[in-house]
């Protein structure tokens, strides 16, 4: 069927929406393919929803190919499962509940290992049926705290999701690089650049965990990557390599001084190097210690202490992927006066100690590390406090942000960062709801052995936007041919009755030949077309215009702005032909 854009439901825009900051989102808005409807909720329109189809046919298509077997949850679903495996109260404010006219609670899901566990659990009960290897394609619900940059972070979002069924560690592996292998089939061919990183396990809980990132600068993930070595992680996953401990003998006695004012690291850094402490100072030489106070989920709020070299920041990434299911947030001043014994600027280690503070420090503050830090005083700072003699804190923490040039964890050089957006997610989650709901089946020795599972996610609509940030030029959108809205985009610019008819023609034969093709007949001027259609996207243009009458049309690709004459003649066989060759 030829879809004519006279009687699409189609409005392009000319200029930028107001609020939206990323590329893919100005361009899938101004090319009509999605509106908002409320923060971080969007309606798809034709031409975003061919995508999205097209996505979702991509990963159906990789799934099955697997032996996934395709079947679908509702999105509202009861208290119950959630309650057992401890994530009603573990989600906290980052998902939709609601009550149905009897009080009872429900969800909106944001993702389902409960559900596929118990339906596994109700319907199979001998080792002979598995593996198995069960997705769905649905609607997920997530209340987001910062909703953002259109379709990348919604609301309500499009996710695939697998879980996976073994009765033993081998079977989850095999369904793991599964999983993994089937990634990368289905990136590759919606023509996405990734990587794969080390991820952390998150609220699922389990172990082995990786997630695909598109490479884009607009991402919110940062990751790290050792060029020797091939290590690549999620900033929330790096293991700082921890150094050596130092023998305490020899290390001089700490001594307090007067600081005057110098409640910041780079007021104290200049008041030691004036001090005469015959060494220069740097802020590598002072620890930093920050004040949280973190709440369990259902418990109370509590006060925890974060050591880290003053030269580094806390990175609140890595500090909630440390801390999680747990939340935090910092002091504010309000809670600063709650606690005498907090003296703004300079905290040190012995007072949060003695004053019975959780106290974790970054894994580079070994044993015989010695600081300058806060003598829990005003204006007073202590010179040589040696971790492990003069103060033991309760634990470490991966909380101090990484930065490039860091040493690789694995020793093998050094650590270069970049930005991505989190596509894809294989997660060996071992037995964590299969114990939470005694998921056995009979064994090959007729014991019970309990299930082991995997859960593997893929976002769907946000791959939307993420092909459209990777694929997309100053005049508008930059289709790859697997998930382009049409095949073919053929522009009608020319006013003479022969041009309109033979294009219709042209469009008709084209669909004849099983393309899809998008018709411009509209009276607009070729101008407001051209413009469209660069606008929209389509990988192939046909231009029907001043050519026509000696007999060629003129055929662009969009994809990469090549652009040639084709005589009209053999216009449906070279269309077809540049249409269905394999993109290098
Ligand atoms: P993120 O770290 O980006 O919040 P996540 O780790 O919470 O994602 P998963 O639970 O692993 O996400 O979900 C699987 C996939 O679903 C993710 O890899 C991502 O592609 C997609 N996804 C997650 N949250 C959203 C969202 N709010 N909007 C669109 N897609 C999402
Ligand atoms: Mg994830």
């Amino acid at each position: 069927m030829i879809t004519r854009m006279s009687e699409l439901f189609l409005r392009t825009l000319r200029d930028d929406p107001a609020d939206a900051e990323v590329p893919s989102h100005k361009l899938l808005i101004r090319a009509g393919y999605v509106r908002p409807v409320a923060p971080g909720l969007y309606s798809w329109l034709p031409l975003g929803l061919r995508v999205l189809r097209k996505i979702e046919s991509v990963v159906r298509s990789e799934m099955n190919a697997i032996g996934g077997q395709e079947i679908l949850f509702p999105a509202l679903l009861p208290r119950g499962p959630y309650e057992t495996s401890n994530r009603w109260t573990e989600y906290g404010d980052g998902v939709f509940r609601l009550k149905d006219r009897r009080g009872n609670d429900y969800m909106l899901g944001p993702t389902h290992e409960e559900f596929f566990t118990l339906t596994v659990k109700g319907e199979y009960s001998s080792y002979k049926d598995f593996p198995l290897r069960l997705y769905q394609i649905q609607t997920k619900y997530r209340d987001e705290a910062r909703p953002r940059a259109g379709i990348l972070r919604g609301r309500e979002f499009i996710m695939k999701d697998s879980y996976s069924f073994d009765v033993d560690d081998e079977g989850l592996e095999n369904a793991y690089y599964a999983h993994r292998d089937a990634y990368q089939r289905i990136f590759e061919r919606l023509a996405v650049r990734y990587v794969i990183v080390s991820a952390v396990s998150g609220a699922m809980g389990g172990s082995a965990s990786e997630e695909f990132l598109a490479e884009s600068d607009v991402g919110e993930d940062t990751y790290v990557r050792c060029p020797e070595s091939g290590y690549a992680a999620n900033v929330e996953a790096v293991i700082t390599a921890r150094p050596d401990s130092i023998p305490f003998d020899g290390l001089p006695e700490p001594v307090e001084y007067d600081t005057g004012d110098t409640p910041t690291i780079a007021t104290l850094v200049e008041w030691a190097n004036g001090a005469g402490l015959g060494r220069d100072v740097t802020a590598a030489d002072t620890l930093k210690n920050v004040l949280l106070k973190v709440r369990q989920p259902g418990g109370e709020w509590e006060l925890l202490a974060v050591g880290v070299p003053g030269d580094r920041d806390v990175d609140d990434k890595r500090l909630g992927a440390a801390l999680e299911p747990a939340e935090y947030s910092m002091l504010d001043d309000a809670d600063f006066a709650k606690y005498p014994f907090l003296v703004k600027g300079y905290i040190g280690p012995k007072g949060l100690l003695a004053n019975g503070v959780r106290y974790l420090v970054d894994p580079r503050i070994v044993d015989g590390t010695s600081w300058i830090t806060g003598a829990d005083k005003p204006g007073r700072h202590v010179v040589g406090l040696v971790a492990g003699r003069d103060f033991t804190p309760d634990g470490t923490i991966e909380a101090a942000e990484v930065r490039e040039g860091d040493p690789s964890p694995d020793g093998a050089g050094t650590l270069v960062a970049a930005r991505g957006i989190e596509i894809g997610h294989v997660f060996q989650l071992g037995r964590k709801y299969t114990d939470a709901f005694t998921a056995d089946v009979l064994g090959e020795d007729g014991k019970p052995v309990r299930l082991t599972m995997g859960s593997y996610g893929v976002g769907v609509s946000r791959l939307a936007a993420v092909i459209a940030e990777q694929h997309h030029d100053e005049l508008g959108l930059r289709w790859p041919s697997s998930v382009a809205p049409f095949d073919v985009h053929v522009v009608i610019a020319n006013k003479d009755a022969d041009a309109r008819t033979g294009a219709t023609q042209l469009a008709a034969d084209l669909d004849g030949r099983g393309l899809e093709v998008l018709l411009d007949d509209r009276k607009s001027s070729p101008g407001v077309k051209f413009k469209d259609a660069e606008l929209l996207g389509v990988p192939w243009i046909v231009v029907v215009g001043r050519g026509w009458a000696d007999g060629v049309v003129e055929l662009r690709d969009r994809f990469t702005g090549d652009k040639r004459e084709v005589p009209v003649d053999a216009a449906v066989g070279d269309i077809v032909a540049a249409v269905t060759a394999p993109r290098g």
